[in-house]
């Protein structure tokens, strides 16, 4: 593609900024290919989120390149031959370059974090940048501060922002569903599996620490989803040592009643009735072998494990690939029809396009009390 051609064409800038999740590559390869397959309008993969950006902002302000030079240097070098370049960041993609990532995790243009671009000046530039590239809109994927930023940069610059919500957290409640939660859940049960092997062969109580920052979601799905028996959540308050006294007691009844085990998912974002930098799974797991010791199942052990960023990897369920290339149609369509700016989310069955700020489709605390209670349920021995 020529200089001319790619700017007449008023390109689409697509970008993933935050904590990555499964399905975020299925989306590019979604955008891409419906944007050129469909609408006929070329996508500028942007590396690392919105750090490829001010990159490219600091390259011009240092003098290192020319809006000119740019523009060349993304027409001449295209797709898989662009992503290799290390001081290139922003990419006119191509077929070939989203070719097999439909069930591959990560991202292929990475994503990141930017202080930077929380800075209205920065900002400005990066504005000025994407205009100055004749960017007809901008595609964000990431999670709620991402999708923050992208309103803010809407609001800013009057460009078309569309929003797409990724993260394993689910803590985005105008859309019933985000890109990668399902894939977590998956990776989730399969560790729950594996670690219910041992701790049945050794009669243990073991301890797993999910995601999820300051949202249960994640971690009460999983527990659902996984058999896990206890899924220790933010939205149900303080942890206090009470607590955790009370559920070993609940234990030693099950166990009483021919339970061999147990399985524990606490999310990371469980807030403790004491401050302590120690994760939360250690806390637990040790405070439920201090009551074990006093009670009629001495021998039972616990053990902690943090599941981590295992989380955030490996191949998409297929429900997130699905989403992702229904997202990537709801956010052409809006392209295609050329005004509204707004978030692509998936609401009680339908997916579709709504403003930045709207209000959730569902009451989400009550669902997510629903689920709690019937988690419990479900549990009981
Ligand atoms: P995850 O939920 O997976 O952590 P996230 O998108 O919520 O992802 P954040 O670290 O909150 O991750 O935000 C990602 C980036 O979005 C920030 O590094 C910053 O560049 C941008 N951003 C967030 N909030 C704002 C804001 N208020 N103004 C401008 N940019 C913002």
């Amino acid at each position: 593609m020529t200089i001319p051609q790619l700017l007449d064409q008023r390109p689409v800038a697509l970008l993933f900024s935050g904590g990555d999740s499964p399905g975020m590559n299925a989306f590019l390869r979604a955008a891409v290919r419906l944007g050129m397959n469909r609408n006929e309008v070329p996508v500028l993969g942007i590396m690392d989120g919105y750090v490829g950006l001010v990159r490219t902002v600091k390259q011009l302000e240092a003098g290192e390149t020319s809006l000119e030079k740019l523009r060349r240097s993304i027409a001449r070098r295209p797709g898989l031959l662009g992503l290799r370049v290390k001081k290139q960041h922003i990419v006119l993609m191509d077929h070939e370059s989203v070719s097999g990532i439909v069930v591959k995790g990560g991202i292929e243009l990475r994503t990141a974090r930017s202080q930077e671009f929380r800075n209205p000046e920065r900002r400005r530039q990066v504005i000025q940048l994407l205009r100055d590239l004749n960017v007809r809109a901008v595609i964000v994927c990431g999670g709620d501060g991402s999708l923050a930023g992208a309103e803010i940069m809407q609001r800013e610059s009057g460009l078309q922002v569309i929003g797409v919500p990724g993260t394993i957290d689910n803590d985005l409640p105008i859309t019933d569903y985000s890109l990668g939660v399902q894939s977590a859940i998956e990776t989730l049960v399969r560790a729950v599996d594996s670690i219910k092997d041992t701790a049945r062969s050794h009669r243990r109580v073991m301890v797993l620490e999910t995601m999820g920052r300051d949202s249960g979601e994640l971690t009460q799905l999983a527990a659902i989803a996984s058999g896990a028996e206890y899924a220790l959540i933010p939205e149900d308050g303080y942890l206090t040592s009470d607590r955790i006294r009370a559920m070993a007691e609940e234990m030693e009844t099950s166990f009483k009643r021919g339970r061999t085990h147990s399985i524990v998912l606490v999310a990371e974002g469980v807030k403790m009735d004491k401050q302590t930098w120690e994760s939360p799974a250690w806390v637990v797991s040790a405070k439920l072998a201090e009551a074990f010791r006093h009670g009629p199942y001495k021998d039972i052990e616990t053990r902690a494990s943090v599941l981590g960023h295992l989380q955030r990897g490996g191949r998409p369920a297929p429900f997130d690939s699905i989403l992702a290339a229904e997202f990537a149609e709801v956010a052409w369509h809006a392209i295609a029809a050329g005004k509204d700016s707004g978030i692509t989310v998936l609401q009680n069955g339908e997916y579709k396009l709504v403003p930045i700020g709207s209000p959730p489709a569902s009451d989400r605390p009550a669902r997510l009390q629903r689920l709690h209670l019937q988690h419990q349920a479900l549990s009981s021995w």
